[in-house]
């Protein structure tokens, strides 16, 4: 069923927060905290595509006990941000890419696909409403976050009849107020994120809700984040529960695990690998193993150790730890090479470098 042109209706929020209100939030927004005064809805049916695209005052959905996303979690989601720039512009970082993968996850968890001009259309009603809510100065931005749910009320188990998809905005505050800081890592070496033909690469809210138990287990090692093998062989570096990894040889070559199936295809991700060779460095897709991590971070083959993704952009790695020892990449501090190529993507993402590869769609 193709679906009906973009075309959404705008309903302004009569209880939209005062001026003074918002900018008290923005002051310091936090991480998912809080969310702006309009989200974007469209509805899908086999009968009728993707209608009904609508902006409308942000509020609880209600659901029928009996909606599909409740018992078989039939639900997929993306994340991405907008910035403000100093021209007074608001852009938002790669949002096609956003689009396709979000076409991918649908593919893989039997939900409609949302075409492109759809995508980018609700992001930009969304933030065009909610203009007011794009913070400014630092590393501040408006995290978006799409989701697509079944909801039609039926317990049978197969793909829903009726699907929703929805946008709402979170204004969020810089990740690392207190300048960029390396995370500690936990192995899990019990559990795995996603399987062989599995939904590793889809960004479906099962697999996080599969992570939190080894993130726990983090936690409790003193650890911030968990990074997880291949579910076959225990061997290969997949990821870690929420960022891609990438890490820096001697040489100055920089290496990430190639995708797998079941790694998620982080934008970030695939960003690094065309700014770190505009900066010169040779990037290199391949397997690595949880040896060469723990060898060659002690025989100093690998010299610093970064993941990406885009809530945090880039953050160093400092330890690697697991049930009996650890690894050091370097002196555990922000190596030179992250942070270099830190610099290169936020200083794109603000608009103080040029933008060579089209990337800052502006709304
Ligand atoms: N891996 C996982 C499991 C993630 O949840 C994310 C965040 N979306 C990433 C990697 C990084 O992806 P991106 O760069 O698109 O944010």
């Amino acid at each position: 069923m193709t679906s009906a042109p973009f075309a959404p209706t705008v309903e302004t929020n009569p209880a939209a927060r005062t001026d003074a209100e918002r900018e008290a939030i923005l002051a310091s927004p936090g991480f998912g905290n809080h969310f702006t005064d309009h989200m974007f809805l469209a509805e899908w049916t086999p009968e009728q595509g993707w209608h009904d695209a609508r902006v409308v005052p942000y509020g609880p959905l209600q659901l029928d006990p009996a909606t599909a996303v409740l018992h078989y979690a039939q639900e997929i989601f993306e994340g991405l941000k907008a910035y403000a720039w100093a021209d007074g512009s608001v852009r938002v970082f790669r949002a096609e890419e956003n689009a396709a993968r979000l076409q991918r996850s649908a593919h893989r968890l039997a939900l409609p696909e949302l075409p492109q001009d759809w995508f980018l259309g609700s992001v930009d009603a969304l933030v065009a409403a909610d203009r007011a809510w794009v913070p400014e100065g630092g590393e501040t931005s408006l995290y978006l976050r799409p989701f697509m749910f079944a909801s039609e009320a039926f317990l049978g188990v197969r793909p829903s009849q009726h699907v929703t998809y929805c946008v709402i905005a979170s204004p969020a505050g810089a990740y690392f107020p207190g300048g960029v800081k390396p995370v500690s890592i936990w192995l899990s070496t019990q559990y795995s994120r996603a399987g062989a033909g599995g939904t590793g690469a889809a960004k479906c809210g099962g697999n996080y809700a599969a992570s939190l138990l080894p993130q726990q287990e983090a936690a409790q090692h003193g650890c911030q984040q968990v990074a997880f093998l291949d579910s076959t062989e225990q061997r290969w570096i997949e990821e870690l529960g929420g960022m891609n990894l990438y890490f820096v040889q001697s040489d100055g070559s920089i290496v990430t695990p190639e995708l797998s199936g079941s790694i998620l295809e982080g934008i970030t991700r695939e960003s690094i690998l065309t700014i770190a060779r505009d900066l010169g460095h040779d990037v290199v897709e391949r397997r690595v193993s949880i040896d060469e991590w723990r060898e060659g971070t002690a025989d100093g083959t690998i010299t610093e150790v970064f993941a990406c993704g885009t809530a945090a952009v880039v953050t160093p790695v400092g330890v690697l730890k697991w049930d009996g020892g650890e690894a050091v990449a370097g002196d555990g501090e922000a190596g030179k090479i992250t942070m270099d190529v830190r610099s290169a993507l936020v200083d794109l993402q603000y608009g103080r470098a040029e933008d060579r590869h089209g990337w800052m769609r502006r709304i």
